[in-house]
């Protein structure tokens, strides 16, 4: 007699969890609440937050959602607002709180359109983040100083002349291309050859792309409202939450 197999059961990579933590429930809030946009979607299961400092994140969805943040615990904001910002996953939806997903679970996530209340980066914005990357040659939101053309003359950065990177954009430029460039502006306040925004060079710190600070007058991102306010819904959600856990 032929029997049924049936198949087996994928685990997950982490323990399941019945419920958000306390500390899942804050970011949740902090995902809602901060000043994050949607850059692009360049492949269904990649994402390019913008972040309130106009650093660009790369949120990767797989069985192990990951993001390119230097907070090391996930789900970290941004990936919480990659799933109910841009993906309009409930509140309620368990997904939002696990470290590992199933397969199943990844699957109907990368099958789910953009949703059309996500919050996108303006117009400008985007523009300036496909000429930062491109002029790098990168496609994953991390730009590198050397490897690419320099913006001034064309020519390779990959072996020699020293390089300079910009702290905002963190495009990179020959230094003495960068001297020539500063020399020409005269007296004028130093900005960016690629992003324009005021020059702050390259400390050993970040690797993301900074689309700088005139993205934030163009995103008009002054005071933040509370999530009450933009969310009322959300809050008495994760406030019944906390009272829980507390
Ligand atoms: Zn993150
Ligand atoms: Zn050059
Ligand atoms: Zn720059």
């Amino acid at each position: 007699m032929p029997s049924v197999v049936a198949p087996s059961a994928e685990r997950r990579a982490a323990r399941y969890a019945r419920r958000p933590s306390q500390a899942v429930a804050e970011r949740m809030a902090r995902a809602l609440r901060h000043r994050l946009l949607l850059l692009d979607r360049p492949s269904p299961n990649t994402f390019l937050v913008l972040g309130a400092t106009s650093n660009v994140y790369t949120v990767t969805l797989s069985t192990s959602p990951s993001c390119s943040c230097p907070d090391p615990r996930a789900p970290c904001k941004h990936i919480l607002f990659v799933l109910v910002r841009a993906l309009d996953l409930a509140l309620t939806d368990p997904r939002l709180w696990q470290r590992a997903l199933l397969t199943t679970e990844v699957a109907d996530l990368l099958a789910r359109a953009t949703s059309s209340a996500a919050p996108l980066a303006g117009p400008k914005t985007r523009t300036r983040f496909e000429a930062t990357r491109v002029a790098q040659g990168h496609g994953d939101g991390v730009v590198r100083g050397r490897g690419g053309l320099c913006p001034v003359c064309f020519e390779g950065m990959d072996d020699e002349g020293e390089v300079v990177v910009c702290g905002r954009c963190r495009n990179g430029l020959h230094r003495e291309c960068w001297g020539e460039w500063k020399r020409r502006g005269g007296r004028r306040r130093l900005r960016c050859v690629v992003c324009r925004g005021v020059w702050r060079e390259e400390r050993e710190s970040g690797g993301y792309v900074n689309l700088g600070e005139e993205v934030e007058e163009e995103e008009n991102w002054g005071g933040e409202r509370g999530i009450e306010e933009l969310y009322p819904e959300t809050w008495g959600w994760i406030r019944r939450w906390q009272e829980r856990d507390a």
